[in-house]
């Protein structure tokens, strides 16, 4: 079960996030991923390879409630966009799982 779908991506982020975040998980840049299932949420936490190696949580409290996605990358964007393409990468990794 997957609630995360390219049409909800390009919704919650900018577009250039995407783009870059699609070719980030198509070149191999997400090194590490885990994900838990919750009873009615979900949780992964992911390290991928920018300039730097950075740590991406996202959480999910209700996946029948997209809004309340949670999402934290330890990159200096995320810092004061909160969003980036390393968050984006991983939820196409997760996509690719589905
Ligand atoms: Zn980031």
């Amino acid at each position: 079960m997957s609630i995360v779908t390219e049409k909800w991506l390009s919704h919650e982020f900018e577009y250039s996030n995407i783009v870059r975040g699609r070719a980030y998980f198509k070149s191999g840049r997400v090194i590490t991923y885990n994900e838990e299932w919750l009873p009615n949420g979900l949780s992964i936490q992911s390290i991928v390879k920018g300039t730097k190696l950075y740590k991406v949580n996202i959480h999910f409290d209700d996946l029948n409630d997209l809004d309340s996605g949670f999402y934290h990358c330890s990159c200096p964007q995320c810092e004061e966009w909160f969003e980036c393409k390393h968050i984006v990468a991983v939820l196409y990794h997760h996509m690719s799982l589905q």
